[in-house]
């Protein structure tokens, strides 16, 4: 029965509009069912296709939205990153300027240096590593600026804080350098203050008219060829007499011969004394400073009218007071 079923036909008429002949398909049964299913195949498969092109669709969109916001992230978060790398680099070009001024002032104070180690002894010129001499700094930021302006690459940055942090590490050195140095020479500064307190070098008198110089003379009493072992400085009554350096008073008297006098050690063997004083203002044991009045000036003891007689002792013996006198405005001495 069903294969009879496919065996039978269906006639199908198309009867024209005007005078044509009546047209008659007869088709079998199985053959309009093959194309009946595969017409709904081809359907289904298209819905089954555009479905799945539908999803593919919406699945793109929604991965470009995405990406679109990450895009928009990321290039805020690059936008960032440049700004704090601008930063950066703007940082290190103020600290590399920086490094240039501390370098300046560094100058600065080494020229002082050579300036205090003049008035020390001992003073060693002050080189830079190359060997040059420390000369003054050229000033920055006077006259124009121009020029084309090229971006600073990554490289360029990484060689100015290179730079940048070698100048600090150079500075920090030199600045340890120069306190130790100066830390020196204070000392010998302090030491030549001191040195200059305890040596005799000015007139114990305001007068510098001398009367009678060290050395052989005819003796003012006697007459008679004698050695003189101090200088006579012509002077007023009553006039101060200074110590002539720092030291402690050894000794303040009086006797015959030298009248009121006063001996003053100094250091290293070194004495002082003072003789035919009017009076003495210090006493044994006192501490006594360069240019302090120790009394005035008399004619006390063995003497022909008021003057000072100025000794120097080393060691106990007599020496040339000369010496430890400013021969600078000495005047021409009398009665030689
Ligand atoms: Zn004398």
């Amino acid at each position: 029965m069903k294969f009879t079923w496919f065996q039978s036909k269906l006639t199908f008429v198309i009867i024209p509009e005007a005078n044509g002949s009546v047209v008659r398909l007869k088709l079998p049964r199985a053959a309009l069912w093959c194309a009946a299913s595969l017409m709904l195949l081809l359907f289904g498969t298209t819905c089954v296709l555009s479905v799945r092109s539908l999803h593919s669709t919406v699945s793109i969109s929604l991965k470009s939205v995405e990406m679109k916001g990450r895009t928009v992230q990321l290039e805020q978060d690059l936008h960032r990153k440049n700004a704090a790398i601008e930063r950066l680099q703007n940082d290190i070009y103020a600290l590399s300027k920086q490094a240039a001024e501390v370098r300046s002032q560094m100058e600065r104070m080494q020229r002082l240096e050579q300036d205090l180690h003049k008035l020390a002894p001992g003073s060693i010129e002050r080189r830079k590593a190359d060997g040059q001499p420390v000369s003054s700094a050229v000033s920055a930021g006077e006259g124009g600026m121009g020029g084309e302006a090229f971006p600073v690459t990554e490289e360029q940055t990484h060689e100015l804080a290179e730079a940048t942090g070698a100048r600090y590490a150079s500075l920090h050195a030199e600045m340890k350098e120069l306190a130790s140095r100066l830390g020196q020479t204070k000392r010998q500064l302090q030491e030549k203050q001191e040195r200059q307190q305890r040596t005799p070098d000015i007139w114990p008198t305001l007068s510098k008219v001398v009367t009678s110089s060290y050395g052989y003379r005819k003796d003012p009493f006697t007459k008679k060829l004698s050695f003189h072992r101090g200088i006579d400085i012509a002077g007023k009554l009553g006039d101060p007499v200074y110590a002539v350096a720092g030291g402690v008073v050894h000794s303040a008297g009086y006797d015959r011969l030298h009248g009121h006098n006063v001996v003053i050690e100094h250091d290293k063997g070194l004495r002082t004394w003072y003789m035919h004083l009017n009076s003495a203002q210090v006493d044994r044991g006192d501490p006594v400073d360069k240019g302090q009045a120790i009394g005035q000036l008399g004619t006390t003891g063995r003497s022909t009218g008021p003057h000072l007689h100025y000794e120097v002792l080393l060691s106990g013996k007599s020496t040339d007071p000369a010496p430890y006198i400013p021969n600078d405005n000495r005047k021409k001495e009398r009665n030689k």
